[in-house]
């Protein structure tokens, strides 16, 4: 199972506040890191399995920062634009669909 999606998102943690709005808006595809900073995820709900670009290693595991590229369900997709237009780091990176970058994050 994999859900269309149009859209792909990453955060740039350098700028995030840790607040928490994001996944406040947008639970299936943002979520706290240990840090207390925030990454992008993808829900089984989804694609089938979750994977959290947190940058740890591990089944479910993906690499964080520009690299932790999650692809945006259409279905959540409006939402996840508010996160980013509420976003007050301004960090919420979201970028047309791209298979190369997906493919280039190695999950
Ligand atoms: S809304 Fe932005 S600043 Fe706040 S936790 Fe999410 S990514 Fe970080």
């Amino acid at each position: 199972m994999s859900a269309t999606t149009t859209f792909m998102v990453w955060i740039d943690q350098d700028l995030c506040t840790g607040d928490g709005i994001c996944s406040e808006i947008c639970p299936d595809t943002f979520e706290p890191r240990d840090d207390g900073l925030w990454v992008v995820r993808e829900d089984a709900q989804h694609f089938g399995e979750t994977i959290v670009f947190d940058g740890t290693t591990g089944p479910g595991k993906g690499p964080d920062m520009s690299k932790g590229m999650a692809r945006v369900p259409d279905a959540v997709l409006d939402a996840a634009i508010e996160a980013a237009e509420e976003c007050p780091g301004e960090c919420i990176m979201l970028e047309p669909f791209d298979q190369a970058a997906i493919d280039a994050r190695g999950v």
